[in-house]
């Protein structure tokens, strides 16, 4: 026998495996899956070819899938609202599901996903995406570019069938090969697969799990950690750490560690201030990582220790035992409580910035650098932060000027020498008078405490780098003493007046380096261990 008549058998014997395969892969499917494949001669020929010799496999291999075939001049494609080739529609009775392209190469895993879940009306969902599910109310039309020779695509795409299967009310789904469609790759900038949009926004970047992939639909902006919800009303811990950046999650990884139960509550974003530093270069043993990134890895490797609340708010702490802490959604009951509270942006004061706050004046550079992108802007501050903060803007290409009320800055030589390196300029001993625009920044006002001149100078933007206010609202409120400086007083071992609290990181003052957070969170979870578990250091803090 020849080569020819070998090849010809294998590939037979290979068919009829595929099919056998698939036979009892949709064998007992109890609902029909009616398909709709619309095709035109001349375009795109060889994917319409690919599409409906896959798609009639499967077809041979269960009852349960039928299948249409119209050209795309058919008022039927029309009435569809398709207009490209092929485009295969799957239950569209029911589903708001389309395939542009063809389900090819490691694309035919993701479409044998689909019938399944479609013949099994079933989305296979965790508990934790349908939470997540539930909460969105709003429609999300979602576009997921894959090729048929990536092999992280199908999991991105079928993360998407399930959520478009479970609620086709509100999810419709288009998985975009971008060989097929390299038009829309293109004019989405798809070049690496898979990528997700949201009613076209840009969601996801690569492939994620079921429930950040949901998440990040439901946020609309791509999210990189996952924090399980809690139904419970009321939850025991030895510990509840209240502040989910450096020092809270430290805090919960060493007490954890040391045997405590031990829980964080966080109201807003984890991380606190790092998640928006654009680069630390500080952080010993990494030379230089995105500030969002670092309390990434920070939060993954304290969720394997302690509970995260996110997103609940701390109303009340009620001192005794157990101390009693109130959030907006349950109530805790801890042995002792840790203050890692930190510290929020501080607001130069001057007349227009609330007003402006958010249409040209920021106080975040990575948040909303991006949109000054070949604009002017200032940077009021002469401290780390200042000068950080416009290091990171002129590196995206915004005209940034430093504006510092003194006559030298204060921020760390290394950090200086970058400025003056990147010829960043510097206006000394100037303050910001007034920021003025109508409905967005358009000028300032800076005034020269030397030669007292008062002069405008035109800018698109004010970034506002000046430090931080420490976050002391739940002390005063418990009537904890606090330094003169307004941070919260505290013992060697982060005792606070009242028994059973303590503190952590920035809100206690000092360094504020996230390295200085991070150990001041390990020695308080150390220090209440030891206050928990040995009675004289108790009693010694109970007659503090
Ligand atoms: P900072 O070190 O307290 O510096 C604040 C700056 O803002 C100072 O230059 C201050 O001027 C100026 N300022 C304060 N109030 C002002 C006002 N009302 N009007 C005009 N200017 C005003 O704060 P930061 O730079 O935000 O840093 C906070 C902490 O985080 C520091 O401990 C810092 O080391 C740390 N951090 C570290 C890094 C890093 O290591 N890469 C990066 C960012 C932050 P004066 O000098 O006149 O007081």
């Amino acid at each position: 026998m020849d080569e020819q008549p070998k090849d010809a058998q294998a590939e037979r014997a290979a068919m009829e495996q595929l099919q056998a395969q698939l036979k009892s892969i949709f064998k007992n499917l109890p609902h029909e899956v009616p398909l709709i494949l619309f095709t035109q001669p001349g375009k795109n020929d060889l994917f319409s070819a690919a599409c409906r010799f896959l798609v009639r496999g499967v077809r041979e291999a269960t009852p349960k899938v039928t299948l249409r075939e119209y050209d795309l001049k058919h008022p039927m494609a029309k009435k569809m609202g398709v207009n490209r080739a092929p485009t295969l529609l799957l239950d569209p009775e029911r589903y708001k599901v389309r395939w542009l392209g063809a389900p090819i190469g490691e694309e035919a895993r993701t479409f044998v996903e689909a019938v399944l879940m479609m013949g099994n009306r079933s989305s296979g969902l965790s508990q934790e995406s349908l939470k997540v599910l539930k909460n969105m109310s709003s429609p999300r039309e979602v576009k997921i570019f894959v090729s048929p020779s990536c092999p992280y695509c199908p999991q991105q795409a079928v993360n998407a069938l399930k959520a478009a299967v479970e609620r086709p009310d509100l999810i419709s789904l288009e998985i975009i090969d971008i060989q097929a469609n390299p038009d829309l790759a293109e004019q989405y900038s798809a070049q690496s697969v898979p990528q997700t949009y949201a009613n076209d926004v840009l969601v996801a970047q690569g492939a994620q799990a079921e429930e950040l992939f949901l998440l990040s639909l439901d946020k609309m902006e791509q999210q990189t950690i996952f924090i399980p919800d809690s139904d419970a009303q009321e939850v025991e811990a030895d510990l509840v750490i209240i502040g989910g950046g450096p020092a809270g999650l430290t805090a919960g990884i060493y007490a954890a560690r040391s045997g405590l139960i031990s829980v964080i509550i966080e109201r807003g974003a984890l991380g606190g201030q790092v998640a928006t530093t654009p680069v630390v270069e500080n952080y010993p043993g990494l030379t230089q990582v995105g500030g969002k990134t670092l309390v990434d890895l920070m939060a993954t490797h304290a969720l394997q220790y302690a509970n995260i609340f996110q997103g609940e708010e701390v109303m009340d702490i009620r001192p005794g035992d157990p101390i009693t802490v109130l959030t907006s959604r349950r109530r805790f009951l801890a042995k002792a409580v840790l203050l890692a509270t930190g510290a929020s942006y501080r607001h130069l004061g001057a007349p227009g910035e609330s007003r402006l706050s958010g249409h040209g004046v920021s106080y975040c550079s990575t948040c909303d650098g991006p949109l000054f992108k070949g604009k002017k802007v200032i940077i009021a501050g002469g401290g780390n932060s200042a000068v950080t903060e416009a290091l990171h803007l002129h590196n995206i290409g915004v005209q940034v000027t430093i504006v510092h009320r003194r006559d030298s800055l204060r921020a760390q030589e290394h950090l200086t020498k970058n400025i003056s390196a990147n010829k960043i300029p510097v206006v000394f001993d100037t303050e910001i008078k007034e920021i003025r625009g109508k409905d967005r920044v358009e000028d300032v006002l800076l005034y020269n405490v030397k030669t007292k001149e008062t002069k405008p100078m035109k800018v698109d933007g004010v970034f506002v780098a000046i430090g931080y206010t420490p976050a002391v609202d739940l002390a005063k409120k418990l009537g904890i003493e606090l330094t003169p400086e307004g941070y919260i007083k505290r013992d060697s071992r982060h005792r606070t007046n009242i028994p059973g609290i303590y503190s952590a990181g920035d809100v206690e003052g000092g360094y504020k380096q996230i390295v200085t957070a991070t150990g001041q969170g390990a020695e308080a979870a150390l220090a209440i261990f030891e206050d928990l578990v040995n009675p004289y250091w108790k009693s010694k803090h109970a007659t503090a």
